[in-house]
């Protein structure tokens, strides 16, 4: 029996369960930092299966790991496993017009039912694969929360949790089969608020110090800065409080929240402070007091490039999950609920990758059944998303792989994605990430050369140690993001 067919008898033997658990999340869909019916559902299931649980890491309800040692107990190596859902996009599995299981609910519409148990499967088929062929290791199943909110896995870094990980894979549902070389920005969100002094605005104005005039002024200082900032950085704001719905009072509060993204995570830190910059002197200008709140912040992302060519090998090996025609019908169907001007821009993207004379038969075939294997590259290009994978790739090697779960062209946290990811299609993609990821676990476990070259470039990227973008007083924001 070849080592991939020994990991598919195990995965066929978890097959069900993985699947119940899928669907099962799928159904709780709960919102960052809310995951306890989904974790619970996990640390049972792992603890049932010989896994010890360390629950609530660093100081998170909702996150946990899961351990389980075979012979020696080393290499010891992670598989990142999601569960949180996103807030309104409830919607019935596999159909193709908007019908929400519960209006206005929360819905998996970025797929984490599925990330999370694939890595749930993987895990476990690894876990066999050491133990019946007597070699060693440590699987650890890290329950990471609130990707979709103000993350985790930096916590979790922060607390030490990966010291001694010798390498971590994952990966995230998509609309292709891809070890990408690209990477994803580092991001950094905060809490701005202005405090002035309140009076009637007609009868005495002069007396009005407006904490509403500094946050506009802010807004506008930051429209100025992004002519001086490099093109892939962000800046984007909301306000939060207004100062209230009485024009005829000096408003005396205000607050904002902004996220500034860049490739980099010294880029992104530095472009932070010019915000911050501003924001004091909009203060300064209206006499009014700033104060502000880092909430959260991921570091950049770049897969570990030992780790992607093995990974990149595997799903070689493993091959793209088989679509049928039923398959194809549903994203024929799902692609026919978007308006025009998305078809548009599908259709455009469609033709810049394939090509444009292969537009019309990948319309009749919307799904992806190619592999797209990864290269090294210089200069990677920092997709403007950002993720906590990032924080977790600069503690220990760490790269992720992209599974179909979805047709080409769909559009991510989208109810046409909620529907996918409760599917068929979200179903197969998931299987199908997990064999792969089960595969490069056992594999790399056995090759310490690998793991060796996979620290070194670690060590080039992050000169030694892991550092959390976050101040250390900065805490998980359980409950209050
Ligand atoms: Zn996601």
């Amino acid at each position: 029996m070849t080592q991939l067919e020994e990991i598919r008898k195990y995965m066929e033997k978890y097959r069900e369960e993985t699947l119940a658990i899928a669907r099962k999340v799928w159904e709780y869909a709960e919102l960052p930092f809310d995951e306890h019916k989904s974790a619970a559902l996990y640390k049972e299931a792992l603890t049932a299966q010989g896994f010890e649980i360390e629950d609530g890491l660093a100081g998170i309800p909702t996150a946990f790991l899961a351990r389980c040692k075979v012979g020696s107990g080393k290499p010891v190596f992670g598989l990142l496993a999601e569960y949180d859902a996103l807030d309104t996009l409830s919607q019935e599995a596999g159909l193709t017009v908007r019908k929400p299981v519960k209006e206005g609910a929360p819905g998996h519409g970025c797929g984490h039912n599925l990330l999370g148990a694939a890595c749930y499967a993987s895990a476990l088929a690894a876990r066999d694969y050491l133990r019946d062929n007597g070699l060693d290791g440590t699987v650890i199943f890290f329950g990471c929360p609130a990707e979709e909110g103000a993350g985790s896995k930096q916590f979790i870094a922060r607390a030490g949790y990966f010291d001694d990980v010798d390498f971590c894979y994952t990966w995230h549902p998509s609309t292709h089969n891809e070890v990408g070389n690209n990477g994803s920005v580092a991001i950094m969100g905060a809490n701005f608020s202005f405090e002035g002094i309140a009076s009637h605005a007609g009868g005495s104005p002069h007396l009005g110090r407006s904490a509403l005039d500094a946050a506009e002024l802010m807004n506008i200082g930051v429209q100025f800065l992004r002519e001086h900032m490099i093109d892939q950085a962000r800046v984007h704001y909301a306000f939060t409080n207004a100062g209230g719905t009485a024009p005829n009072v000096v408003q005396d509060h205000a607050a904002l929240k902004y996220e500034v993204r860049a490739p980099h995570v010294s880029q992104m830190k530095e472009l932070f402070d010019r915000v911050v910059h501003i924001a004091r002197g909009a203060a300064e200008m209206t006499e009014t007091k700033m104060d502000y709140e880092i909430t959260m912040a991921f570091s950049d992302y770049v897969g570990n490039p030992a780790l992607s060519e093995m990974l990149s090998d595997c799903m070689v090996e493993c091959g793209a999950p088989v679509w049928e025609e039923a398959d194809y019908q549903m994203a024929r169907d799902m692609l026919k609920s978007y308006n025009e001007a998305t078809l548009t821009s599908i259709r455009a993207s469609l033709a810049e990758e394939f090509g444009p004379e292969r537009v019309e038969e990948l319309l009749k075939k919307p799904l992806h059944s190619e592999l797209n294997t990864y290269e090294r590259v210089k200069n990677p290009v920092y997709r403007s998303g950002s993720t906590d994978v990032g924080d977790v790739a600069y503690a220990t090697p760490t790269t992720t792989l992209n599974i179909a779960t979805s047709c080409l062209g769909n559009v991510g946290h989208s109810w046409q994605n909620t529907s996918f990811c409760g599917s068929q299609i979200g179903m197969k993609g998931m299987l199908k990430a997990a064999e792969i990821l089960a595969l490069a676990c056992v594999r790399t476990a056995q090759d310490p050369a690998l793991i060796e070259k996979a620290k070194k470039e670690l060590l080039a990227k992050n000169g030694g140690h892991y550092t959390c973008p976050l101040p250390d007083d900065v805490l998980p924001p359980v409950g209050k993001y």
